[in-house]
């Protein structure tokens, strides 16, 4: 009983976080605590603070506001940065590129950096003229107003989790099943790490996150709000940059209804009804989607703050006209502001769909808006790296 409970706990134990001599994914007063046997002064951990989060410092003999000698003890402790980094890079024709990012456990994690046009238009959507381009250049923002000359725009993609737990059919990173969960650390440190390579700086740059990469977010809640306020906190990125997705995780949503900052909400719909969504999504069997609108009726929405319905369109399964019909309904009865982004759906290596016809899905968007329901196609990007929604699995050969 004795062995079998100890092998329990190492096996609890085993996918857990890097040990805790990372600095990188802490701040105030996690950093004082951590450092506490150096009885460290308030603008020593400020200086830390610049050195790891707008610096971007990998080693702490970088720190160069610090004394050589406080450098040299912090790092003779054992204590590290930890940022963690790039160690595969695959560039799409259309300028994507899809990163594999190491911790310190060398696990790696997929992190893509989709760089936008000038025309106006967020990049991630289809054609440029008559799509909701304020709301995605962040209209309740006021730095959007800002001379956009010279700035680099982009949009990262980042992960929550290695692998996913959560069963959906169509989707690549399922097949992996969850790994691990991410820490706070790693999932702002992708952000970081990608920002260092191209030298974008969120205070002079235009850059979003979306939570859209490997895994649930709300399935690794405590982490990933961690990592939203390290971003928005000293990594300056504002929340209103910042879109998070999930599957439907009621008491997930729940808790986000609670957080006074906070990214977007996007909702993976995917489906017309209860019965298409069980089949492809099972996690509808736990929470319908009722329930999913009624707890994100919760969300206190900021103004002109809309609510995303993610729906991949799966050719001859949800991408029927009447299926359109059903979706509009479902999001006059959701009574709160919102849109829909359809995402045709990307291929991938044993998963059982088929693309839909390109005449489906403009006549999907079309019979939504017909309907007064502002829908939007999704530009899939990176498809030929296994960087579009839905693809990452850990490719090191990107097939
Ligand atoms: N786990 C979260 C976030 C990551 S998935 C969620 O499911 O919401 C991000 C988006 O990619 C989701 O809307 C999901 O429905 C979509 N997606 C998954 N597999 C896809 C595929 N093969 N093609 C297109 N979109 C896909
Ligand atoms: Fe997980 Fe999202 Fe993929 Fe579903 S679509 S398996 S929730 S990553």
């Amino acid at each position: 009983m004795t062995t079998g409970g100890r092998q329990l706990t190492s096996i609890l134990d085993a996918p857990g976080a890097p040990p805790d001599c990372d600095l990188f994914g802490l701040w105030n007063e996690e950093l004082s605590e951590r450092l506490s046997d150096f009885g460290l002064l308030k603008y020593r951990i400020r200086q830390l603070e610049t050195a790891l989060y707008r610096q971007k410092v990998s080693d702490i003999r970088q720190v160069t506001t610090w004394p050589k000698e406080l450098r040299e003890q912090v790092a003779a402790a054992g204590f590290r940065v930890g940022l963690p980094e790039i160690v595969e890079t695959f560039r799409s024709v259309d300028g994507t590129e899809r990163y594999l990012i190491a911790g310190q456990d060398g696990q790696t994690v997929e992190t893509v950096w989709m760089p936008e046009g000038d025309g106006g238009d967020n990049g991630d959507f289809q054609g440029s003229g008559d799509q909701d381009a304020g709301d995605e250049d962040g209209a309740y923002d006021s730095d959007a107003v800002v001379s956009k000359k010279n700035r680099t725009r982009a949009t990262i993609c980042v992960s929550s989790q290695i692998g996913c737990a959560v069963h959906c059919q169509f989707c690549l990173t399922a097949k992996l099943g969850i790994i691990r969960n991410l820490t706070a650390g790693e999932i702002a440190g992708q952000v970081a790490a990608v920002l260092k390579k191209h030298e974008a700086e969120p205070g002079r740059d235009r850059i979003n996150l979306v939570f859209m990469g490997m895994g649930e977010p709300f399935l690794n809640y405590d982490a990933f709000m961690a990592a939203v306020r390290l971003l928005a906190g000293p990594m300056e990125i504002p929340e209103s940059r910042m879109t998070v997705s999930t599957s439907g995780i009621v008491p997930g949503i729940l808790r986000f209804a609670q957080e006074k900052v906070r990214p977007k909400l996007a909702i993976s719909l995917n489906a017309p009804n209860d019965a298409v969504r069980e089949a492809i999504m099972p996690v509808t069997r736990k929470w319908s989607i009722a329930e999913v609108i009624d707890a994100v009726r919760q969300v206190p929405l900021r103004q002109r703050e809309r609510v995303t319905f993610e729906y991949v369109l799966l050719g001859g399964v949800n991408d029927r006209p009447e299926h359109a019909d059903e979706v509009v309904k479902l999001v006059r009865r959701a009574q709160f502001p919102a849109k829909v982004n359809l995402i045709a759906w990307n291929p991938g290596p044993g998963v059982p769909f088929t693309m839909p016809d390109a005449g489906d899905v403009a006549r999907f968007q079309a019979r939504l808006r017909e309907q007064r329901v502002p829908a939007f196609v999704r530009r899939p990007r990176g498809r030929d790296i296994y960087a579009a929604c839905g693809q990452l699995k850990k490719t090191g050969s990107g097939r």
